[in-house]
């Protein structure tokens, strides 16, 4: 079985496993206890947070731990949003992942937010000439994702902060899926916040992190004990932070090399799959993308059926959003690019780790063609 699935999750390495273990069992301690077993695991606790800040190029006292993505997602949005006096105005676009878009509709519901989503053009990018036009002088957040999960399409995130700065208002990305293959230099992207997930580099389920830039408020989303200075509350996931941590410097360590592999395999398998499926189509930008996703869709077809066919010949993939799969919807990215909604239905995702071989991934453009013929026949 070859995995192409790594959008939706990842194993977790042996390194972070290990990395874990100490903190399950004899270093079990909670980080507030004021004894021996609590002071340990403070810093443990410390430890993973100046790496991931290491990773981030920002300071430890910028970056707190959450349960993952859709919580640091939540907690930038809502929490910075509601903490920001100068109105009650946000932006997005209509491609974020559902923690952002529905943590925008949860602000829009109950606290009488006014919401911008920008457009995207036909490859999923937004143009700074539209967020230039959608500032208001009550926009208090714009966020605005690094990489899209389904298209893997590679927002021009650095140029859209400066545009949000020049009118004073904080940017917040979602990097999530470009974790492990595009740089996270928060200082290089200009961002203000920023949204990593452990379990898409090699961490558990249930760890992630948001970076928050210096003294911007933000209104707590979990309330309670206090911990991560206020900002989450909630005993802190000891062993989940050091497996992000170890996650993390091992990104770090390899990403160029991973990422240059990845994307020359990528082409080749794009190119492959093109040649050999009549009628297929990337979707996504050609050149701003992610290394290691390529997204189609096989007109014809119905996505799931390819997905089917693809299990059968041995090739796992996705047909919808890592997090929507099993919804019955056509994907809310396809259709903000543009592609009709029986199109949208033919997608298929393929993303991958960098512990994919080119050679591996070579073997699959033929099992596509297969099952995508095979669809095709039985569909006419
Ligand atoms: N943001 C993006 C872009 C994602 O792809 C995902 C998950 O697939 C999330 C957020 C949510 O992350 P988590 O699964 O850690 O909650």
């Amino acid at each position: 079985m070859i995995y192409l699935d790594a959008a939706a999750t990842s194993a977790v390495r042996r390194e972070v496993l290990e990395a874990m273990w100490p903190y399950l069992t004899g270093d079990f301690g909670n980080p507030s206890s004021h004894h021996a077993v609590g002071e340990s695991a403070a810093r443990a606790l410390a430890d993973a947070r100046a790496s991931v800040a290491a990773w981030l190029g920002c300071r430890a006292s910028e970056v707190t731990f959450t349960s993952g993505g859709t919580e640091a997602d939540n907690l930038a949005v809502k929490g910075i949003a509601l903490a920001n006096p100068r109105g009650r105005h946000i932006i997005t676009t209509p491609i974020e992942h559902e923690a952002v878009l529905e943590s925008v509709d949860y602000l829009v519901r109950h606290h009488g937010f006014e919401a911008t989503a920008l457009p995207v053009d036909g490859d999923g990018l937004v143009s700074p000439r539209d967020l230039a036009a959608a500032v208001r002088p009550d926009t208090t957040l714009v966020s605005v994702m690094l990489a899209n999960n389904e298209v893997g399409t590679v927002q021009p995130v650095a140029e859209l902060a400066e545009i949000a700065h020049a009118h004073g208002i904080p940017f917040h990305t979602d990097a999530v899926q470009a974790a492990g293959w595009l740089d996270l230099n928060v200082a290089a992207l200009g961002v203000d916040a920023l949204s990593v997930s452990g379990h898409k580099i090699g961490a558990p389920k249930g760890i992630g992190a948001l970076y928050v830039r210096g003294r911007i408020p933000v209104e707590p989303v979990l309330h309670g004990g206090g911990q991560e200075r206020g900002r989450r509350s909630g005993t802190e996931n000891v062993a989940g932070a050091a497996a992000l941590a170890t996650a993390a410097r091992l990104a770090l360590d390899a990403r160029e090399t991973n990422a240059r592999v990845a994307a020359e395999a990528r082409n080749a398998f794009v190119g492959a799959v093109l040649a050999a499926v009549p009628g297929a189509e990337l979707t996504g930008h050609p050149e701003s993308r992610l290394p290691a996703t390529a997204s189609f869709v096989f007109p014809g077809t119905n996505g799931e059926t390819v997905l089917l066919e693809l299990e059968r010949r041995g090739v796992v993939s996705s047909s919808g959003s890592a997090c929507a799969a099993g919804s019955e919807d056509a994907s809310h990215v396809l259709l903000a690019l543009g592609y009709p909604e029986d199109v949208a239905r033919t997608a298929v995702r393929f993303s991958w780790g960098p512990e994919v071989s080119t050679t591996q991934l070579e073997s699959v453009a033929p099992a596509v063609a297969e099952a995508v013929r095979e669809v095709a026949g039985l569909a006419h």
